[in-house]
């Protein structure tokens, strides 16, 4: 695996990567990497040729009081991974690279940029949206790989896309839990042993409404209800029935309804989703 630090090198690269016959598949990611990577890495394998990964722990996302400084960072054992799992290449560029000084660009997805995680952390999609603008422009790949754990994150990407004619797929990957049902997340480092025993009431949430909504129940404020019984323990950011392609609110569950939950436990904020695929007729 040949790992890139400059935007030049990578865009060389890939153009050299990149044919018609030969799919090119971009994974982003901000590194700390656990199975929810390499599952979207695997995934990519499935369907390109060859594989572009990214770790760049993406300052413009992050808020004044979040945890940037401390995010966690394991590079080199990240690298012995994705080389494990067939990576051609990796972009690894400095902060300075990306965003060398008098840049002065940003994409800003007006409306559901703002809601859901974008509500609570005001800028983060605007941060997200523009890095993962800069790398499709960079590696030019044919699909791009993207966690439902991050499903707010997905839809503005999608709607970006869209917007501005973005020549790519991107393709959506399920959630990857641990054993328990804890999804797994970089974050999660940050969970003392009885932190972690209390993040559990995110999965566990969820699994009851998603109980109820097998058991017929389509109105979202009783739902929710239904939810919040569980997460009295843990600080609440958010709980909330979307539509999962607008993140408006919906108030009838219906097949392409999000259920989505956000939490601190302790000083880490959790987040955690299920998507209504179709429902069983009642
Ligand atoms: P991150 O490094 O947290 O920015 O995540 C990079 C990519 O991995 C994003 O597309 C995430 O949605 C995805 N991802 C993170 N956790 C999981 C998980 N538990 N299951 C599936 N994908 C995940």
């Amino acid at each position: 695996m040949k790992i890139v630090e400059t935007v030049a090198e990578m865009q060389h690269l890939c153009r050299n990567l990149r044919t018609e016959n030969a799919p090119l598949g971009l994974v982003p990611t901000m590194g700390a990497l656990h199975a929810g990577h390499l599952s979207l890495v695997r995934r990519a394998r499935s369907e390109c040729a060859s594989i572009a990964a990214t770790i760049f722990v993406n300052p413009l996302q992050f808020g004044p009081n979040e945890d940037l400084a401390k995010y966690p960072r394991t590079f080199d054992e990240d690298c012995r991974q994705l080389a494990d799992e067939g990576v051609s290449l990796l972009f690894a560029p400095t902060t300075a690279e990306m965003y060398p000084p008098g840049a002065a660009t940003t994409i800003s997805v007006t409306g559901i940029g703002d809601r859901l995680d974008g509500a609570s952390r005001p800028g983060h999609f605007t941060g997200v949206a523009t890095v993962v603008a800069k790398l499709f422009h960079i590696a030019h790949p044919h699909r791009a790989f993207f966690g439902q754990k991050d499903a707010a994150q997905l839809a503005v990407l999608r709607q970006m896309a869209r917007d501005l004619n973005f020549d790519l797929e991107i393709i959506g990957c399920p959630i990857v839990r641990d054993a328990d049902g804890l999804a797994l997340s970089s974050r999660n480092k940050y969970l003392s042993p009885a932190e972690r025993t209390e993040a559990l009431a995110l999965p566990r949430a969820l699994r009851h409404i998603q109980q109820s909504i097998a058991s017929g129940e389509r109105q979202s404020d009783a739902l929710i209800q239904q939810g919040m019984q569980e997460l009295n323990r843990v600080k609440l950011d958010y709980l909330a029935t979307v539509d999962a392609q607008t993140l408006l609110p919906v108030s009838t569950i219906q097949p392409g309804t999000l259920i989505a939950v956000a939490a601190w436990v302790g000083q880490t904020r959790l987040i955690d989703n299920f998507l209504v695929e179709n429902l069983p007729s009642s």
